[in-house]
């Protein structure tokens, strides 16, 4: 069986506005990826009944499933509802089972029934309610010439709870294949460099290839394919995976989806290894990452954010004539910050980051972008030299990814 052709219909003039963030269809992209369905085509419209009607219509013609999200409400602008009748050439009329029900979840909760509720139960003749548990507008669903239509409301929660417990128990019953994906995530290396690597991707047909570049993260390699149980095209994508594994080995840092952090404080743990970091201009971003992993008190002795002069002498013991001689953005006031914080905290690995972030902060010698990290252990210390060319909060993640990649890189050595 091919693949279901599912569309999105996002509905609401704040979305459009960029007022609101369109996390719904985000949520609901997500859970069918994760239940192996695919989201063809998403549609934002406006709060206008003809214009959600022209997107039913259009979206009708070229794919099995329609999903809109919004508009279901009791207001004026809550269109959704006429639109699907209309476009089903069914009428609204009030369902009294909805009435009640709707009626007894104001009453439930105490709460006075909003103006205008009754419209919530004017129903298209044709669909079936699905129920919300959270709220009190029920969804819409249809179910005619082999393809489906749900409508559920905009509320977050309201949606989705319809959208777990109803549209993909239906869909996951109706599908025999799946859309299936492995993520293959380094460090280290840029998209072309590991495109190179990989050589020719229709070799990996019917597999493809996507490259997914992160500012926090390094490159993240999807491949996905659709496949019946069992079939050929199942055992493509694990030899797809086997291929792209051996030309980008030396970069690959997981090969499902886990963060670098958490990589890195598993291995730390797994050696028994701590960690004590000094930051400048990353102001405790490296240190918040690590922090977010659960667990991470077992690798992490210290975060110290030594952003003047003043503290980096008095915290990590840096020699102020270093600081003078050299400058704070330094390879040498880099060394002596790393080696200062693992010796002070007593512990095996001494992570520093120094630089400027920009815009401001540049000199004839040192420019916006300039950074040094080092790391340093009982046995020396190394410092490397970045030129980051983003703005200051792009400067700021690149040098916490490239600290957390040094650190991953000697990890593994
Ligand atoms: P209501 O009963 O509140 O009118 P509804 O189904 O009519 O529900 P909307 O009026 O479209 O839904 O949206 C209600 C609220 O839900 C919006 O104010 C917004 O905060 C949120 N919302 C709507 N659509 C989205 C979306 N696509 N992504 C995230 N939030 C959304």
């Amino acid at each position: 069986m091919a693949e279901l052709r599912i569309e999105l219909i996002a509905v609401g003039d704040e979305l459009l506005m960029g007022m609101t963030l369109d996390t719904n269809s985000h949520y609901i992209a997500q859970s069918l990826a994760e239940a192996g369905l695919r989201l063809q085509r998403l549609i934002w419209v406006s709060d206008s009944e003809e214009a959600i009607v022209a997107a039913l219509k259009e979206s009708w013609e070229r794919s099995d499933v329609i999903i809109v999200t919004g508009g279901l409400g009791p207001t004026h602008d809550d269109l959704t509802r006429p639109a699907i009748a209309a476009f089903f050439k069914d009428n609204l009329v009030v369902r009294e089972d909805l009435r009640q029900d709707i009626l007894k979840r104001f009453e439930s909760r105490g709460l006075k029934p909003a103006p205008g509720w009754e419209t919530m139960a004017e129903f298209p003749t044709g669909a079936t309610a699905i129920p919300n548990e959270r709220g009190a507008a029920p969804g819409i669903h249809y179910s005619r010439d082999g393809r489906e239509l749900f409508a559920v409301p905009g509320v977050p929660s309201e949606m989705k709870g319809m959208t777990q417990q109803f549209i993909i128990q239906k869909l996951s019953a109706q599908r025999t294949g799946a859309y299936q994906f492995r993520v293959i995530k380094t460090i280290g290396v840029g998209e072309s460099h590991l495109a190179q690597l990989i050589g020719d991707p229709t070799r990996l047909l019917p597999t493809t290839l996507a490259f997914l570049p992160s500012v926090d993260n390094g490159v993240t390699l999807r491949l996905s394919i659709y496949a019946e149980a069992g079939s050929e095209e199942e055992k493509s994508l694990n030899r797809s995976e086997a291929i792209v594994c051996r030309a980008v080995q030396r970069y690959i840092y997981a090969t499902k989806e886990t963060s670098l952090e958490a990589v890195i404080v598993e291995i730390l743990r797994s050696k028994g290894l701590r960690l004590a970091l000094a930051e400048s201009c990353t102001g405790g971003m490296i240190t918040s990452r690590i922090v977010n992993v659960p667990g991470s008190s077992d690798v992490l002795d210290r975060g110290l954010v030594t952003y003047s002069d003043r503290s980096k002498t008095e915290l990590l013991g840096v020699d102020t004539g270093l600081i003078v001689e050299y400058g704070a953005v330094s390879e040498d006031v880099a060394r002596a910050m790393a080696e200062g914080v693992r010796k002070r905290a007593g512990v095996d690995i001494g992570i520093s980051v120094t630089g400027i972030a920009g815009p401001g902060g540049a000199s004839d010698t040192k420019p916006v972008g300039l950074t040094y990290i080092g790391l340093s252990d009982q046995s020396g210390c190394v410092v490397n030299k970045y030129l980051f060319a983003g703005n200051r909060q792009e400067n700021r993640r690149r040098s916490t990814l490239a600290a957390l990649t040094l650190l991953h890189g000697y990890l593994v050595k």
